[in-house]
């Protein structure tokens, strides 16, 4: 069920469990800002999610309220796992999933990365 991303955060959501190493989680990076790990029901043959440590409902509590280092450190982090998934010659897809319209369910903000095949032209 898609979430409405206006409600405050949810700190029982299932990413901040993980976050919190209070459910597992197949990780694939850790820094300070982020953390990557692979998707419980993949879409593509390299299905990770990368999370920003800081607690924000979607891309858009994120983009309005995170400290510019927290948002670079997430962007940077972003582009670090694609790379070590050796995904940058072939390319890749990054999404973010927002609110009802945008088909977000979990409400902590997530990247999908995918991969690993080609994945076709997608407008929306
Ligand atoms: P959304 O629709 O919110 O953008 O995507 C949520 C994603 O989280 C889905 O692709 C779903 O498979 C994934 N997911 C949901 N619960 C878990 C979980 O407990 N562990 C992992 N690794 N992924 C999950």
């Amino acid at each position: 069920m898609p979430i409405d991303p206006t409600l405050a955060y949810d700190h029982s959501n299932i990413f901040a469990r993980i976050l919190r190493g209070e459910i597992p989680a197949k990780k694939v990076y850790e820094d300070d800002f982020a953390l990557a790990f692979h998707d419980i029901a993949p879409q593509a043959p390299v299905h990770v999610l990368v999370i920003p440590k800081g607690a924000y409902v979607s891309w858009d509590d994120f983009s309005a309220h995170a400290p510019a280092e927290e948002i670079a450190g997430f962007i940077r982090a972003v582009g670090h796992v694609a790379r070590e998934q050796g995904l940058v010659a072939p390319g890749y897809r990054l999404l973010a999933n927002v609110g009802m319209d945008g088909g977000q369910e979990v409400p902590h903000l997530h990247v999908h990365l995918f991969g690993g095949k080609p994945l076709g032209r997608m407008i929306a």
